[in-house]
Formats: C-alpha cells, sequence, structure tokens
C-alpha cells in the first residue's frame, strides 16, 4: 500500500475502508519490513522527546547558542492568566510549548525535526495540548503523528519542507498542514476534512519567505512556530465545520512548490533578504560574529 499524492491517498481510505493513519501505517509496514510494534515503539520514542523538548524549553531563561532566544516561553508560560492578553490561555499555553521547543533546539537540546528543526515545534506543541485537554492515549497520539505524517510524505515527493529550497512556508507551512491534519483527526475528522485543514494551512501562509537573523534558526522562527500554532488549530476548526478546500490539497502544494521555485535566493534561507537584511538583523550578524575567534583570525 503506497501513495504519491493526496488523491492517491484519499482513493486508498475509501477503496480500504481506512483511516489515514491505517493507510499510513500500512505503507509503513511494507516499506520498513518492521512489526507494527517496532513502529508503535519508534512513534513512542519520537513522542517522549517532542514532549520533553518542550519541558526543556520552558524550564529556563537560559539564552540561546546564538543569543537571540532568553526564555520568551517561559515567560509567556508563568503569565498565563493575566487579564493584558488577548487570546485564551489555553491558545497561549500551546504557543508557549510550540516556542518552547523552538528555545530548546536553539540552545542544542534534543528535538524531533517535524519535519524540519525550523518547524520543531508545532506538531509537539498541539498534540501536547490535545492530549491535555482530550485526555488522549498513547495510541490516539500515534494516530495523529501517522496521520501527520503521511501528510509531510506527500510534501517530500512532491514539493520541498526546506527552507533553502521552498522558504519558510515549506517548512513552517509542512508542519503546520500535518499539524492541522493531525489535530482534524483527533476530533474524528475524515480523511477529506484532514487534507482540506492542510491545504488551508498552507494558502494561510503561501509565500512567507525564509529569513532568518543572522542565518540563526531563532527569529523568526520561534515566532512562526508560534503563529503556525494558531494557524493549525483554525485550520483544523474549519475542516471539522467541513468547509471544503475549493483548490485540492495536491494542486495546493503544487503551488506552494511553484512559490517556491520562484523566490530569490535572497529569500532562502541565505541571510540576505527579508527581516535577515534589515539594517537591526545585520547589525546583530555583525556583532555575533566579528567576536568569534575565527574571525579574530587565531
Ligand atoms: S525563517 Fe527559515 S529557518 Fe526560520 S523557521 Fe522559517 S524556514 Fe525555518
Amino acid at each position: 500500500m503506497n501513495f504519491f499524492s493526496g488523491k492517491q491517498l484519499l482513493d486508498l481510505c475509501k477503496e480500504h475502508e481506512l483511516e489515514i493513519w491505517q493507510v499510513m501505517l500500512n505503507r509503513e509496514l511494507e516499506a520498513s519490513g518492521r512489526t507494527e510494534k517496532e513502529i508503535f515503539a519508534d512513534i513512542e520514542h519520537s513522542l517522549e522527546v517532542m514532549f520533553h523538548s518542550i519541558d526543556q524549553g520552558l524550564a529556563t531563561y537560559d539564552r540561546s547558542l546564538g543569543g537571540l532566544l532568553t526564555g520568551q516561553s517561559k515567560k509567556l508560560y508563568e503569565e498565563l492568566g493575566e487579564e493584558k492578553f488577548y487570546l485564551p490561555d489555553r491558545t497561549l499555553k500551546v504557543v508557549a510549548y510550540a516556542m518552547a521547543v523552538m528555545e530548546c533546539n536553539a540552545r542544542m537540546g534534543v528535538i524531533v525535526a517535524a519535519p524540519t528543526a525550523g518547524s520543531s515545534g508545532i506538531l509537539p506543541a498541539v498534540l501536547k495540548d490535545a492530549k491535555e485537554t482530550m485526555n488522549l492515549d498513547t495510541q490516539k497520539l500515534i494516530e495523529a503523528f501517522l496521520t501527520a505524517g503521511a501528510v509531510g510524505l506527500i510534501v517530500m515527493q512532491n514539493a520541498s519542507v526546506s527552507g533553502a529550497q521552498g522558504g519558510c512556508q515549506a517548512e513552517i507551512g509542512t508542519s503546520t498542514a500535518m499539524s492541522a491534519a493531525a489535530l482534524v483527526h483527533l476530533k474524528g475528522g475524515n480523511a477529506r476534512q484532514c487534507l482540506d485543514a492542510a491545504s488551508f494551512a498552507y494558502k494561510n501562509i503561501m509565500g512567507l519567505v525564509c529569513d532568518p537573523i543572522a542565518g540563526l534558526v531563532e527569529l523568526p522562527c520561534a515566532k512562526r512556530n508560534g503563529l503556525g500554532v494558531l494557524n493549525a488549530m483554525l485550520c483544523a476548526d474549519l475542516a471539522l465545520l467541513d468547509v471544503r478546500s475549493v483548490v485540492p490539497f495536491d494542486e495546493v502544494v503544487d503551488a506552494m512548490n511553484n512559490v517556491g521555485n520562484t523566490m530569490p535566493v535572497a529569500m532562502r534561507e541565505t541571510a540576505l533578504g527579508g527581516l535577515a537584511a534589515t539594517p537591526t538583523a545585520k547589525g546583530i550578524e555583525h556583532e555575533l560574529f566579528s567576536n568569534t575567534e575565527l574571525n579574530k583570525g587565531r
């Protein structure tokens, strides 16, 4: 059982009366030769690492290696409940989770690339929140993980998940799409609704450039993971409302890929364009790298 597009995935679901996670599991069984028990154990381990990276991020105000992240996730988490915010506590908590993973990553902690390090906060954040608020067992989380994986696999086969190739829309966009599909599954949505949610996720940030300050996966990356959480939850809710994507998932992925291919090199992780090219960002870059041992000529 294999699939290379959203349409093939939906056809398999329909033909065999399976959910997306079951088709993905069958594909994994066939492709890897491993048992279901082994695959589930691997996913369970990945989930543990994901949730641990959230805890690690929230545990300290220590600066990141590049110095641009200073424990903003912990600050947000600790100030939940204060009246100064617009968004409800639960939503802000999930944003804090996503940013915590990015801080863990930027402090050289262990994360699960989902699908990349720069977008590694969104899926763990929404899964941890779903686990807590819906009292989910491990089986349901594994199903969500496989659902997210199926979306990521299609994108890997037809486009790119790399900011260096397709801009931030490819990284944050894919993580958001994977997360939105997983959330739809967790609420009992069907396969078509999962892919509709994934389509919405890309549509909402299509064209987003990759412009990390000083070339570090710190800013604006951490905040974009926070935004990805909001986008994923909104897209999931719209799909659960049975709002349909007028443009099918496969065409949305093609569109995202085409936009990425036409992006100037300056907008693809080179730190030559976008926010990275601002005077302030250039000043930070100069300060960071002019002080290295290498640049001192030692
Ligand atoms: S700005 Fe670039 S490095 Fe940062 S999250 Fe987006 S794609 Fe990744």
